[in-house]
């Protein structure tokens, strides 16, 4: 990555750098925060809108119950206290695409407060990140600017995403490097995406971050002044912002002058940031309680009501989905980073005489497939009952895992049933105890190095003539029979 002139690793040493994130979420809601309105993306442009969401004059909002529960699901996924009352504010200011010159939003009592996140130390264990807040809001609509030479320049004004239900999720400023913030964020998504209230979609807006970064020398007691890094549309670039930022700033430090408060826009063709000098220098935007909207009371009752929806979280799935099913740490964490893949294999695996093989299955078979055929798993070829036939057809011993991707590969192709090409195809199998009997001799007369090494204790090697066989076989050997005479001769010899 080009930075800014290089700066020296003694010099950047003496930095500790301090990131704070304020995340806006879209939420998935029917309708409109404060309307009727359909929520969704897109549109031809002002049909989604009405009066109160145009904010004509004598309209007025009625809170959408489903986006409290939604932000009340948020706010508990996220570890935040939520408070039983919490009170709506009005943000004054002018925009043309806020035409009610001010935001709904939540202001000195917002929904929830005091969460938590934990993100990797990098030393094997885990860092705690506070969550300041969790307020409730709706969205601006948007302005479209069109049009290359000055003289050509239009803007226009799309309404439709006026008045969209929205959270921001503000970070106490606990995050030392890029790559924490990248976790951080990372998995925020992914708990959103768990709790099926947003859908996170980056590229259509859905989840917009701003991220605070300052500077200070270690061990200083307070902490430098912050630039704003806004509307940088992907992780991984607000990763390259932030690095971009601190040095940056290390360099304004070292030069002898003083970090600027301002807001900074990132170009990511560039890799740099550059001031917006904007009008929002010293903004003041006298919030009020709003006016038009009662305070809002989730009361014990509906808490719990909404609380039963809480799904099993991501970081509790891969350690339950470790235990029950004894995969890996790393085939876990694959499985359990989407919810519905994580279904997906849990109700496969309970189907299936072996859920380690179903998951060896998927995850060896399957997902390269899908992936070279640009096809997502609800679109696959293979059912997942046709992943418990074939897993079932190997853990009975009926298949060898060669013969496995012969059939796979015909059924992937033909979206055929599992069960149906095995009837068909019936792959050859030789199951005469003698004839296997013979190919092992073959194979342990070859290799006395491997059977000394089997005598001294290594039973692992077992795995190295059950192969040599299934080869000599080409693949046809009874793979149980197989096993079963390789340890009896083995252990004879
Ligand atoms: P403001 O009043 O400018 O909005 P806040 O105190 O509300 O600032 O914080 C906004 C965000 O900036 C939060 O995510 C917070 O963690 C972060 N933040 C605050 N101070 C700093 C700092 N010195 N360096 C980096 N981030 C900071
Ligand atoms: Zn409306
Ligand atoms: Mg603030």
């Amino acid at each position: 990555m080009s930075l800014t002139a290089a700066l020296s690793p003694d010099v950047l040493a003496k930095y500790q750098p301090v990131i704070g994130l304020e995340v806006h979420v879209q939420l998935l809601t029917q309708t409109k925060a404060f309307c009727g309105c359909i929520n969704r993306y897109g549109g031809e442009p002002n049909t989604h809108v009405c009066p109160v969401c145009l904010g004509l004059p004598g309209a007025l909002p009625v809170l959408n119950r489903q986006a409290v529960e939604f932000a009340v699901l948020a706010s508990k996924a996220l570890n935040l206290t939520i408070n039983e009352e919490s009170i709506f504010a009005r943000k004054n200011y002018f925009y043309p695409d806020s035409p009610k010159g001010y935001q709904i939003s939540q202001f000195d009592r917002p929904l929830a407060e005091n969460g938590w996140m934990d993100v990797s130390d990098g030393k094997g264990g885990t860092r705690r990140i506070g969550i300041t807040r969790l307020h409730m809001e709706e969205d601006a609509g948007k302005s479209i600017h069109d049009g290359f030479a000055d003289s050509a320049r239009s803007t226009y004004i799309d309404l439709n995403r006026c008045g969209t239900p929205l959270v921001e999720i503000v970070s106490e400023p606990d995050l030392r490097t890029p790559e924490e913030a990248y976790e951080y964020l990372t998995k925020l998504k992914e708990i959103l995406l768990y709790t099926g209230v947003s859908d996170c979609n980056m590229e259509e807006g859905s989840l917009r971050c701003d991220a605070n970064v300052s500077v200070m020398l270690k061990g200083a007691a307070e902490y430098g002044t912050k630039a704003e890094v806004k509307n940088v549309n992907s992780f991984r670039f607000i990763r390259e912002a932030i690095h971009f930022e601190i040095e940056r700033q290390i360099e304004v430090v070292e030069s002898g002058a003083r970090v600027v408060q301002e807001s900074r826009l990132y170009n990511s063709a560039e890799g740099r940031t550059y001031s917006m000098r904007s009008k929002e220098a010293a903004h003041d935007y006298r919030y009020f309680p709003e006016p038009d909207l009662p305070a809002l009371f989730v009361d014990n009752a509906w808490m719990t009501k909404i609380l039963a929806d809480l799904p099993e979280l991501p970081e509790a799935r891969r350690a339950r989905m470790i235990a029950d099913y004894d995969l890996t740490a790393q085939d876990a964490a694959t499985f359990a980073n989407t919810r519905s893949f994580a279904d997906a294999f849990e109700a496969a695996a309970k189907t299936a005489k072996s859920p380690k093989r179903v998951a060896n299955l998927i995850l060896g078979e399957l997902v390269g497939r899908l992936n070279a055929a640009g096809l997502e798993l609800s679109q696959s070829p293979v059912s997942m009952q046709g992943i418990v036939q074939a897993a079932d057809l190997v853990e009975d011993g009926k298949l060898s895992s060669k013969q496995l991707k012969g059939l796979f590969d015909i059924a992937f192709e033909k979206s055929e049933d599992f069960a149906a090409v095995y009837e068909r195809e019936k792959p050859q199998q030789i199951s005469d105890t003698g004839a296997i009997e013979a190919m092992i001799d073959e194979v342990i007369a070859a290799n006395p190095k491997q059977v000394e090494q089997f005598k001294g204790g290594k039973t692992t090697v077992s795995a190295f003539f059950v192969g040599q066989v299934m080869r000599l076989s080409k693949g046809q050997a009874n793979p149980a029979l197989l096993n079963e005479l390789v340890m009896k001769k083995l252990n004879a010899a």
